[in-house]
């Protein structure tokens, strides 16, 4: 197997490093910092909530090495570094250095702007994250929400181990980059005054699935529009339909357990999202509802089912 990838080294990505209870244990290195409790600010009311299951963050270039140590001596796998790809046709990848491959099968793993989902003519929907890193040490794992600032999108503060990753995750349909930018500026002023922040970073993520397998083509990832369209998580899914395209690709009887599992989830979660954008006026109240329903015993599990 060959993975083109056009950077230089597999890893750094626009992107905020949390990681949800759907990654994979064994996916997940142990160095990540782990969080036991998530601070909700619902329209400026802080609520806490003790999580079930934990959260992580770590950065991507670490998550990347960690994941890349994991592939067997031997297994076969070329990583091509720097190499540009392009569909020339349905079993052939050009590279901008001239080369060409031909297979019975490619995977696009290409993220939300894929060229092998583009090659296929599927529709596609995105939404953006704009982020800034602060130089400084916090314990809060962090959501804020409110409707009448960010719409149906939120902000995030989540802590590493020697700063903190505050970004905006939003619809530019609904929210102009614009302005979510200047909510974003203004939140990092009210938490972190006078403290060194890096630029802003942004990237899309792809949240309209549309299958993963296409006659020999095979989509994973944001390229299947997998993330989830209500948080933008993508992580998870990326990994865990990667793995499963890879158990399909040994065995072509192997029915993707996991992947029906995630897309069940995300289908559930997509429709209380609807509900959410259907009605505007209730979004705070039903935020608060959720919070309440997931301290019940039982009201976690029932919501990440
Ligand atoms: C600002 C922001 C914050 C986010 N925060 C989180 C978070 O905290 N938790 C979470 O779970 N998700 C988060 N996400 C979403 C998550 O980053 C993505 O869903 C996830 O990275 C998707 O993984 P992927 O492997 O499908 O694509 P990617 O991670 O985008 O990987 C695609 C790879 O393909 C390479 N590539 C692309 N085109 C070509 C080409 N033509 N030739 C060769 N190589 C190519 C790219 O260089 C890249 O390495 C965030 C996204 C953004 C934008």
């Amino acid at each position: 197997m060959v993975v083109l990838e056009r950077q230089r080294a597999v890893g750094p990505k626009a992107c905020a490093g949390a990681l949800s209870r759907l990654m994979p244990a064994d996916l997940t290195p142990p160095s990540a910092l782990r969080f036991d409790e998530q601070v909700v600010e619902i329209a400026g009311k802080e609520h806490r909530l003790r999580l079930e299951t934990p959260r992580f963050t770590i950065p991507r270039e670490t998550l990347a090495s960690y994941q890349l140590a994991k592939i067997p001596n031997g297994a076969g796998v070329e990583i091509m570094l720097g190499v540009r790809a392009r569909m020339r046709d349905r079993h052939t990848i050009a590279t901008d250095g001239g080369d060409e491959w031909s297979a019975d099968s490619i995977v696009g793993a290409d993220g939300a702007l894929s060229i092998v989902r583009r090659s296929l003519g599927l529709p596609t929907r995105r939404s953006l994250g704009i982020y800034r890193e602060v130089r400084t040490i916090s314990k809060d794992y962090a959501l804020l929400l409110d409707a009448a600032r960010y719409g149906t999108g939120y902000l995030w503060s989540f802590p590493h181990r020697d700063r903190v990753n505050i970004g905006i995750y939003f619809d530019p349909g609904r929210l102009a980059p614009a302005v979510a930018r200047g909510l974003l500026d203004g939140e990092i002023a009210r938490r972190f005054p006078g403290m060194p922040v890096s630029p802003p970073k942004s990237g899309w993520v792809a949240h309209r699935y549309a299958g993963v397998e296409h006659e020999g083509i095979y989509l994973i990832g944001d390229a299947a529009g997998l993330a989830l369209r209500a948080t933008g998580e993508g992580i998870s899914t990326a990994v865990v339909s990667g793995r499963e395209i890879g158990r399909k690709l040994k065995d072509r009887r192997y029915a993707m357990p996991e992947l029906a599992r995630l897309l069940a989830f995300k289908k559930k979660q997509e429709r209380l999202f609807s509900l959410l954008e259907r009605f505007p006026g209730m979004q705070d109240t039903l935020y608060r509802l959720f919070i309440t329903a997931k301290r019940l015993p039982g009201g976690q599990r029932f919501f990440e089912r």
